[in-house]
């Protein structure tokens, strides 16, 4: 089965862990941020509670109250609206201390909380709204802003407690800021004090502090992603490694090396299994090439001929291409084994097979030795021109080999004759015809004097005479 590099365990876990990652960081960044937003307003929420506090303190001791149009904390006056007699120190102190502005307000008349159209007027202050008296707040020319009113709906801000917390346009800019109505003895709403600080600074603060929050966070699941990935790609590879060495198996290949790797977990235990596999069919590989070749010349032997010249046949009967199946026999090979000895004969015998064997290498023939003296050969999608040359060839390589043989009738060298069948296989015709056609003519070729060949076309019409039996190959090489 083939899979893509798309398809791989490596490719899906690498996108899972990027589309996580992503999704992490998302989620952490929303978290932190509003987190830190939420701590941030909180702080400053409490801090500018405890301002008003402190600039009550900075001010003076006793209650709020309000004396011919002007306010007092105690006896400390604190302003009317008017410059002269606005009371700056403190709040000009504590601005300066903390940051933080601040400001106070004299309720004017009883209409209630509202908003002024003309400031700064003393219309305003006398038709009962709230006017400043008193703050460290300045408009943006720099000068201070006693004597103006709130340019915000007080009273719709105000909460149930009268304070407000929140952000607000003060003096052309936006702050973060809380306002806290003053009341006298009798519980009055005599005024209001408002706090606040810049927000924009703040917001500086904040996105500074997320800044160095995600980029540690990113860094952080990026490293952690990498580490993954890093294990990911170690233990996919070793998968990577096992599929590609299973592939070549089933492609018919024994890797000649095992399969290692580096782990001591359950993967080193299938390496080790596909390992273990491996060597057994090795050593079954190593049994069937035993089996199959010839212990005299190391060419194949008539069980390896079986399977080889099976498979031939079939492709050639799929390709509808020639197939040639050839007989060799050593010509007078008794006399030369009665006169020269067993082992010269042997050596005679090896001497033919290396001849052989140099032929497959250079003309990609497959050869065999199919007992005794007698050797087969096999070749695919020659014609039968061809087939006479190789024929010619083999009785010249041979002559060549200048064995000689002084008890042979034909020559004064050792000399072959060969039979051999060509033709493309038909649906009706089997392997074991063209053995037996190539037999004939082996016999042809003795009978005519040795040292020769001979070539039967076997044409589309040839059909079987009904004393061959189908795919007998074997037990059709063995009457030979
Ligand atoms: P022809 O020319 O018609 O082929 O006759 P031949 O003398 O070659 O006779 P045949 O092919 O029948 O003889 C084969 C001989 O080969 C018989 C046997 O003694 C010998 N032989 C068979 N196997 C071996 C072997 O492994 N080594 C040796 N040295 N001789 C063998
Ligand atoms: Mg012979």
């Amino acid at each position: 089965m083939k899979s893509s590099r798309w398809q791989s365990i490596r490719f899906k876990i690498t996108v899972l862990f990027l589309i996580f990652g992503l999704a992490l960081i998302t989620m952490v960044y929303i978290i932190t941020f509003s987190m830190i937003t939420r701590m941030e307003e909180t702080l400053i929420a409490s801090r500018l509670h405890a301002d008003i506090k402190y600039i009550e303190d900075l001010i003076g001791d006793g209650e709020w109250n309000v004396k011919g149009g002007a306010i007092y904390l105690g006896d400390t006056l604190v302003g009317d609206g008017t410059h002269e007699k606005a009371n700056l120190a403190p709040f000009l102190e504590h601005e300066e201390k903390t940051g933080t502005f601040s400001y106070v307000f004299i309720k004017c008349g009883d209409e209630g909380l509202g908003h002024v159209e003309d400031t700064p007027t003393t219309k305003g202050y006398w038709e009962g709204h709230y006017l400043r008296v008193a703050g460290s707040t300045r408009d943006p020319n720099g000068d201070s802003i006693v004597g103006t009113y709130m340019d915000v709906q007080v009273a719709d801000i105000l909460d149930a407690e009268d304070t407000y917390g929140g952000e607000a346009n003060v003096a052309g800019g936006m702050i973060y800021c809380r306002y806290n109505t003053l009341k006298d003895a009798d519980g009055n709403v005599v005024g209001a004090i408002v706090v606040g600080r810049n927000i924009s600074e703040l917001r500086a603060q904040v996105r500074e502090v997320m800044r160095i929050m995600i980029a540690s966070i990113i860094a952080l699941v990026v490293a952690a992603i990498a580490v993954l990935l890093f294990f990911i790609n170690r233990w996919t590879g070793s998968i990577g490694e096992m599929t590609a060495y299973l592939k070549e198996i089933e492609e018919g290949k024994i890797p000649d090396t095992a399969l290692e790797t580096k782990s001591k977990d359950e993967l080193a235990t299938l390496v080790t299994g596909i390992n273990r596999m491996t060597d057994s069919l090795r050593e079954n590989e190593m049994l069937r090439v035993k089996s199959e070749t010839d212990q005299l010349t190391g060419l194949m032997n008539r069980f390896g001929l079986n399977r080889c010249a099976e498979e031939a046949f079939e492709r050639c009967y799929r390709e509808q291409k020639p197939i040639a199946i050839g007989i060799m026999d050593i010509d007078f090979f008794k006399p030369y084994n009665d006169h020269y000895g067993h082992i010269a004969g042997d050596k005679c015998i090896i001497r033919i097979a290396e001849i052989l064997k140099e032929m497959e290498k250079q003309s990609g023939v497959k050869c065999a030795r199919f007992g005794g003296d007698e050797f087969i050969l096999v070749c695919e999608g020659r014609s039968e021109k061809e087939v006479e040359m190789l024929a010619g060839e083999l009785r010249e390589r041979v002559q060549a080999a200048d064995m000689p043989h002084e008890f042979s009738d034909v020559a004064e060298k050792v000399t072959l004759s060969q039979g051999y069948s060509v033709g493309v296989p038909t649906p009706h015709q089997k392997l074991s015809n063209y053995v037996h056609v190539a037999d004939g003519a082996l016999y042809e070729a003795k009978e005519s004097g040795k040292n020769s060949f001979r070539i039967e076309q076997i044409s589309k019409e040839y059909r079987p005479s009904d004393d061959l039996h189908e795919g007998q190959v074997s037990q059709e090489f063995d009457s030979l």
